[in-house]
């Protein structure tokens, strides 16, 4: 039996199939979803779906699914999907059981089917990019929420009084933990404004400034951690993204102030290490999700 995953990011679509072995790819997007063209958006899953035959389909997104409705809400950088239900149109268009989650949250299940998170009893992942998501499997099961929005691990205020986060919020460890939380601790050292990457390129070139943005931006992410600890108490902690991806010294880092912050139980019996699937990881997900849901182990 044949089962597809597909990943819809603001600039790329990319998909896992899986048909006794397994297949991945991605298409470019960022045109049609700035354009706001939502049929298009589709026209291109269905493309993809035209040449990968499957019995379901597992689609992430980055944003809230309302479990009630159906519909995505607050999905800042996929616009043409906000306040659409995805799955109902792409049921029609394509004749076949599709099953929609959060990005974040299956790029936790993606790694616990096939990445480094496997046989973890309580897997978090937070996936470092131009946000911070969060996403648990616990016991094999997703941690969705009553209504879908459970895991919003980005969105915890770590200081009432702190930096403005995207969501509008004041404080949240998102403003500190993310892209653009890099780039703004090293614009308060050096008063330049340049992207996270190139942050991370000077700190791999050994330059002063932008190592001392990583072990600050690495305490920031310590203090995620530790409420992550004390509310979890999680055998497996995974960091997805550009940032630990590239810079994999952030996750020694970030344990070591962990050691310093935590209760020592729930430190002693966790794993904090890189994710295993990369960019890819939502799509693994969502091709679990077809599986689970959609028939067939
Ligand atoms: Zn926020």
């Amino acid at each position: 039996m044949a089962f597809l995953g597909i990943d819809i990011g603001g600039t790329f679509i990319k998909y896992v199939y899986e048909n006794n072995q397994i297949k991945k790819g991605k298409f470019y997007v960022k045109d049609i979803v700035e354009e706001g063209d939502r049929e298009a958006l589709l026209d291109v899953i269905a493309e993809i779906f035209e040449n990968h035959k499957s019995k379901a389909i597992g689609v992430a997104v980055a944003g809230l699914i309302d479990k009630k409705t159906g519909l995505i809400t607050n999905s800042p950088n996929i616009k043409p999907l906000e306040h659409f239900n995805i799955k109902e149109a792409l049921e029609k268009k394509l004749g076949v059981s599709v099953y929609v989650e959060n990005d974040a949250t299956l790029a936790a299940y993606g790694e616990y089917l096939y990445g480094a998170g496997k046989d973890s009893q309580i897997l978090i992942c937070l996936t470092l990019g131009t946000g911070l998501g969060g996403g648990a499997v616990i016991n094999g099961h997703l941690l969705t929420g009553v209504s879908g929005s459970a895991m919003e691990i980005g969105h915890m205020t770590i200081d009432k009084n702190g930096w403005l986060c995207h969501c509008g919020r004041k404080g949240c460890l998102e403003a500190y933990v993310s892209s653009y939380g890099l780039e703004r601790i090293y614009f308060f050292k050096t008063d330049k404004h340049i992207p996270s990457s190139e942050i991370i390129l000077y700190a791999n070139e050994g330059k002063k400034e932008a190592l001392e943005s990583l072990e600050e931006f690495s305490r920031y992410l310590a203090y995620g951690l530790m409420n992550i600890l004390h509310i979890f108490n999680p055998d497996k902690v995974l960091l997805a993204g550009g940032i630990p991806e590239h810079y994999p010294a952030v996750v020694e880092m970030a344990t070591a102030d962990l050691k310093k912050l935590a209760f020592p139980l729930p430190f002693r019996d966790v794993s904090i290490d890189i994710a295993s699937l990369g960019e890819f990881s939502g799509a693994y997900g969502a091709l679990g999700l077809a599986k689970t849901k959609g028939g067939g182990k």
